[in-house]
């Protein structure tokens, strides 16, 4: 019996889309045929949820994802995966509010880290997922070390993913900037990249960056879709 994967996206819709591309084709891949996967998504308005992180309101961005993981198991799904690194913060939050599993980005990146022997990893994400802690110590507790750019390159990093990527907008600009950014932190003893914004790979890929690239929006999508279909074991949250 496939399982129904109920999708929490908007966060920005333009990595939405991928989500459900590599769901659906991974389904495929391993199924044949016509079958495609079962996708409930819940895309929520990402104005409203930039506007809470801006006034450091997690409490307010928590209640609105937690109702929408709560309508998604009223709805049916049967695990929950949120698109998006960031708003893994409030996942203790969102947890409290429903009885369905929430399938967590950094474990699945760890997962990926840890099978390509990647012991110190770059992570390029929005500040918060950068500076802050919630999303590095689920690497660190699994013995990764994780650098990040220094602060004028944070800002930079940063701007580029909410002024360009989830509007849309790719620059040949900012993909030299990317380039830059993880070049200095390969310098500084990184052996792969976490793109650590579910937008990154719209911008950035493999063949073009310094470091093996660990695409968090691909690694996530592609593990929700094999435990969908049983061919990728449980997981914790
Ligand atoms: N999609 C991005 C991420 O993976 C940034 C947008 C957001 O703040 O949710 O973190």
């Amino acid at each position: 019996m496939m399982k129904t994967i109920g999708l929490i996206g908007g966060m920005s819709w333009e990595s939405t889309v991928t989500y459900y591309q590599i769901i659906n084709a991974t389904v495929n891949r391993e199924l044949g045929g016509l079958h495609s996967a079962k996708i409930l998504i819940y895309s929520l308005d990402f104005a409203e949820i930039e506007e809470c992180q801006s006034n450091g309101d997690w409490a307010k961005s928590a209640e609105i994802l937690g109702t929408a993981a709560l309508n998604l198991q009223r709805a049916g799904a049967d695990f929950i995966v949120i698109c998006t690194n960031t708003m893994h913060k409030v996942v203790p939050e969102i947890s409290e509010r429903i009885d369905l599993p929430i399938m967590h980005i950094a474990d699945a990146t760890a997962d990926a880290l840890i099978s390509s022997g990647v012991k110190t990893a770059a992570l390029l994400g929005t500040k918060y997922t950068m500076r802050q802690n919630f999303y590095k110590e689920r690497l660190t507790a699994r013995g990764i070390n994780v650098l990040i750019p220094d602060d004028i390159d944070v800002e930079i990093v940063n701007n580029v993913i909410y002024d360009e990527l989830c509007r849309g907008i790719i620059s040949q600009s900012s993909l030299n900037e990317y380039i830059r950014v993880i070049g200095c932190l390969k310098q500084r003893g990184a052996e792969g990249v976490i793109l650590g914004c579910t937008e990154i790979g719209l911008l950035i890929n493999a063949d073009c960056s310094p470091l093996p690239v660990f695409d968090t929006t691909l690694i996530h999508a592609e593990k929700a879709a094999l435990y969908s279909v049983g061919m990728q074991r449980g997981f914790n949250e």
